[in-house]
């Protein structure tokens, strides 16, 4: 190990806490000392979060793939007039959300890309008939329709939003989510990660975050690293995200993802991360968010080696679905909730359901919305997980939203019985 780390890792392990100049000095460490961070890790999630790793069974609804930016990585986005495009009406959203409920889901996660009526007239049009002017509000009304119609709790994740947008969606989503992804600016750069995604710009993110802390929003934030980023902006991203939420207390999980390289996406040839990479990376970020802080690493972007996030800190697989694939990775299937249960208990975990809000904000004062607070109760236990855990399903019927987009109604093809989704998206 480098000289002088040794210390830093048992004050960190004992719950003391690093700075971020300490956590730049750990995320390069050696390799001969990896064990000894990801052990410092390990034994300060186990002092805050015990052995209980969680994960929360979802329905993913992709409410629009239309977007306006153009990240290099993203296979998500579409343009009006592709014929993949869709804009899921309020009947397709309702069908996909009761789908989830029968097979036991609890959380909505919904997924769109950012402001696409910005950008094109043809989503300005589709909002119009649906009587909305943003694609935002809209997401606002039908999120609000599912909380009212199903028993599920909707998790939003729409990209850059305003205060005005945050207190709409607080009504109905029991958090909210906006991977700050970087703070590198240099990644909007020509020919960067960024290049050509406005609302990727690290500023307009954390200001978003900030305004969710205004509003007492429980919220979800993370990393995307292997997008061109140093170790020092993983750190810089990460210390970002730990001021924030040292002045609103808001920020309830934290998401560690790793770029996948895809075929047709302009960074297609670009490195992936690899596992021994996300563990380092997993490590500094629990070093540094501290013993409480929720850390999720996605188990479907690293399918053979997952089980080593479990002994580099993380306490979170994030969102299996018993019925949608993972829009954002569609070629990356989710374990079998059986195989997640065999790996987490066959490394000494126990695997537990939780809500899309975490137990330690059901009870925080303004946290969660008048509207919701009764059916949130009614659905968790003592200790403010889900009264009643799904086992896997037998059998998944087909999930076949039809579009609204410029390309008229569609049918999707139907998943396979047994994929899985597990994806914020970026
Ligand atoms: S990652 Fe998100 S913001 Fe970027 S292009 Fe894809 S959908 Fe749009």
């Amino acid at each position: 190990m480098s000289a002088g780390l040794g210390p830093i890792l048992r004050r960190a392990a004992s719950g003391a806490g690093v700075t971020p100049e300490e956590a730049t000095r750990l995320i390069r460490i050696p390799a001969e000392g990896l064990p000894d961070l990801l052990g410092a890790a390990a034994a300060l999630r186990d002092r805050g979060r015990g052995r209980t790793i969680t994960y929360s069974r979802k329905v993913f609804i992709p409410l629009t793939n239309y977007c306006r930016d153009y990240c290099r990585y993203c296979t998500y986005r579409k343009d009006p007039g592709d014929p993949e495009g869709w804009f899921l009406t309020p009947e397709e959203v309702l069908r996909v959300a009761r789908a989830g409920a029968r097979l036991g889901c609890k959380e909505a996660l919904f997924s769109l890309g950012d402001k696409p009526e910005a950008a094109f007239p043809e989503v300005r049009a589709t909002l119009r008939r649906l009587g909305y002017h943003t694609t935002l509000k809209y997401l606002a009304a039908v999120s609000a329709l599912v909380a009212r119609e199903t028993p599920l709790f909707p998790h939003a994740n729409p990209g850059l939003m305003g205060r005005a947008d945050l207190a709409r969606l607080k009504a109905s989503n029991v958090s909210v989510g906006l991977m700050l992804e970087s703070a590198s600016e240099r990644l909007l750069r020509p020919g960067g990660a960024h290049d050509g995604a406005p609302d990727k710009v690290p500023s307009l993110r954390l200001k978003t975050m900030e305004a969710a802390g205004h509003l007492r929003l429980p919220f979800t934030t993370g990393i995307l690293i292997g997008i061109g980023e140093t170790l020092e902006e993983r750190v810089e991203a990460l210390a970002a995200i730990r001021a924030l939420h040292g002045r609103y207390g808001h920020v309830q999980e934290v998401i560690v993802q790793n770029f996948r390289a895809k075929p047709g996406i302009p960074m297609r040839d670009a490195p992936e991360p690899t596992a021994a990479d996300m563990a380092r990376t997993i490590a500094v970020a629990r070093l540094l968010l501290g013993p409480a802080m929720n850390i999720q690493a996605p188990p479907n972007l690293t399918p053979a080696e997952y089980r080593v996030y479990l002994h580099a800190g993380i306490n979170d697989w994030g969102g299996v679905s018993p019925l949608t694939i993972d829009y954002i990775n569609p070629e990356a299937p989710w374990p079998k909730l059986t195989e997640l249960a065999a790996v987490t208990e066959g490394e000494g975990f126990r695997l537990r359901e939780r809500l899309a809000l975490y137990p330690e904000f059901i009870a925080r004062e303004g946290f969660l919305a008048a509207g919701l607070a009764e059916k949130v109760r009614a659905a968790v236990d003592a200790d403010g997980y889900p009264r009643t855990e799904s086992t896997e399903p037998a059998a998944v019927h087909a999930l076949a939203p039809a579009g609204v987009g410029a390309a008229g109604p569609r049918i999707w093809n139907a998943p396979s019985p047994n994929s899985r989704c597990v994806s914020e998206l970026p």
